[in-house]
């Protein structure tokens, strides 16, 4: 099938009880970061519009079939979303690579894989969970179920808009809940049209809501609505501290995916070949757009220059180009925006006692596309801005380290704590470091790798919360204990 079968809609609404619902919001254009071209546009979810997506969720909460489901249709409808997103995943990534500027083949391989693995994930999870029952207290049975919540509101990040918005889809129906989803309004296109195929898989009407807009205007709305009972969040930090705030005056509790600043750390001990190419898939895919990004490489002194010059090489003989392209390895920034944002990063350096190594500029040759040169620099030390600062693009920081203790130092000192990398085939250095580095994840000896059944999430300010089977079952349930009697005990009688 040829990317031109695929329809691109003329504007994107709403999406209330399994219906489109094109609202009289601003209407607000999407864009192709590859060209900076119009493709579509969307309309922007006014609070009253969100309010009808709200109580359609509460209605099919209160009143619809899934959350009165068994596991096992449950698990059946959840099978088959995995299946219909596979199916369709050729529209999925076009309409994802057309809207974002991900690169074609990441966004086949490994972001549509995962929207699909996400719902048969749960599927399996749920299948296997159960409930506790506590006989301790002699004469009592307590048994302790969970129940769904209620309404989640979702709100989703443009740098991976179907994989993480469908982790947060299907991580709070699984459980009989129901949500509203709420896009970037920079990346609408693709989500929009996985919450159709939702419902042509078999979800009922009302369990998957879908609103797009600004944050301030439709995610502030959604974030205070009295009817939601959890917020997720996935995006930036500022952003996570300010939907907490507000989602508190209603008490409700979220969960926040946020920034980071990961070090990725290459001892000389390493095989060199393999943390180079660890190095450049850390900071280079998703076009560098990634909360996990291996931004930090920190790199043992002895092997710094050797490191530097091959690593340096293989940035600049990196594939920039269309994103729809086989061959190309890197695609454009989501938006104009995020582009100036790395090119300042590039250009303050210098004044820092930065070295610049490679790139720092607009890539030519691509008209108006938001393409920069991938790009590295050697800072001096880990109090430069390009060190501290989540920069969110193809734009790596070295720094060198003597000792273990200086590299773990150097990691840790970072407002974030999402992920961290370690190269080394020293035994006693990596136990040193995995038991040393604040961050929610470490990887050793292998570029990101997303275990589904292990929790995800950050320390410091690069999150609230996990992701897993465990981790969200906890957060998208409320746990009730039911104390039954075993006999009928005598009771001290009042009034006799
Ligand atoms: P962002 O914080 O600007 O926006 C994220 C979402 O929040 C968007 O849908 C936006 O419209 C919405 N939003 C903004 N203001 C809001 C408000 N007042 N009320 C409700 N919603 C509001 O983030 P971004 O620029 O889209 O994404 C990039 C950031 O996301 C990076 O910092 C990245 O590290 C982070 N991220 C984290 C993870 C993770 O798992 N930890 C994954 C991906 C991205």
């Amino acid at each position: 099938m040829s990317t031109t079968d695929f329809k691109v809609p003329v504007c994107i609404g709403s999406f209330i009880d399994g219906q489109p619902h094109l609202g009289t919001g601003t209407r607000l254009p999407i864009l192709n970061p590859a060209t900076d071209h119009t493709v579509s546009e969307f309309s922007e979810a006014q609070a009253d519009e969100v309010g009808l997506a709200v109580t359609g969720s509460r209605r099919a909460f209160e009143q619809g079939p899934w959350p009165r489901m068994s596991v096992d249709e449950r698990q059946a409808v959840l099978r088959s979303i995995h299946q219909v997103l596979l199916q369709n995943a050729p529209e999925l990534a076009y309409l994802e690579c057309l809207n974002t500027g991900i690169v074609m083949r990441e966004i086949e391989q490994r972001h549509l894989r995962r929207a699909a693995l996400n719902f048969s994930f749960f599927a399996d999870y749920i299948g296997q969970s159960s409930d506790a029952v506590y006989r301790q207290t002699q004469g009592y049975t307590t048994t302790v179920m969970r129940e769904p919540v209620g309404v989640a509101a979702l709100i989703a990040p443009w740098n991976a808009p179907l994989a993480l918005s469908s982790m947060q889809i299907a991580s709070s129906i699984a459980f009989g809940n129901t949500c509203v989803v709420k896009p970037s309004e920079q990346s609408p296109l693709a989500v929009a049209r996985m919450i159709e195929l939702l419902c042509e898989a078999g979800l009922p009407p009302g369990v998957v809501n879908l609103v797009n807009g600004r944050g301030p205007v439709t995610g502030q709305a959604l974030v205070t609505h009295p009817e939601i009972n959890r917020v997720s969040f996935t995006g930036g930090t500022e952003t996570g501290r300010h939907i907490m705030a507000s989602a508190a005056q209603n008490l409700v509790p979220c969960t926040l995916e946020l920034g980071g600043k990961s070090a990725n750390i290459i001892f000389a001990s390493a095989d060199l070949d393999r943390a180079l190419d660890g190095a450049l898939l850390g900071i280079f895919s998703n076009n560098g757009q990634q909360c996990l990004a291996g931004s930090r490489i920190l790199v043992e002194r002895c092997i710094l220059d050797d490191f530097m010059a091959r690593f340096v090489a293989r940035a600049r003989a990196l594939r920039l180009g269309d994103p729809m392209a086989d061959c190309t390895e890197l695609g454009p920034l989501a938006s104009r925006a995020q582009m100036n944002r790395v090119l300042q990063f590039a250009q303050q350096a210098p004044a820092e006692g930065c070295t610049l190594l490679a790139g720092g500029q607009p890539a030519g040759g691509f008209g108006s596309g938001y393409y920069v040169q991938p790009t590295a620099v050697l800072a001096p030390d880990n109090r430069c801005s390009v060190a501290r600062q989540e920069i969110f693009g193809p734009f790596a920081t070295l720094l060198s380290f003597d000792t273990e203790d200086e590299a773990l130092a150097i990691a840790n000192d970072s407002e974030f704590g999402l992920v961290s990398y370690v190269w080394s085939d020293h035994l006693p250095t990596v136990t040193l470091m995995t038991e040393g580095l604040r961050t929610g994840v470490v990887w050793v000896n292998t570029p990101m790798m997303r275990e589904l059944r292990a929790p995800f999430g950050g320390f410091k300010n690069s999150g609230v919360g996990r992701q897993s089977g465990t981790a969200c079952e906890t957060f998208f349930t409320e746990e009730k204990a039911i104390t039954v009697p075993t006999r009928a005990h005598p009771l001290r009688r009042l009034g006799v």
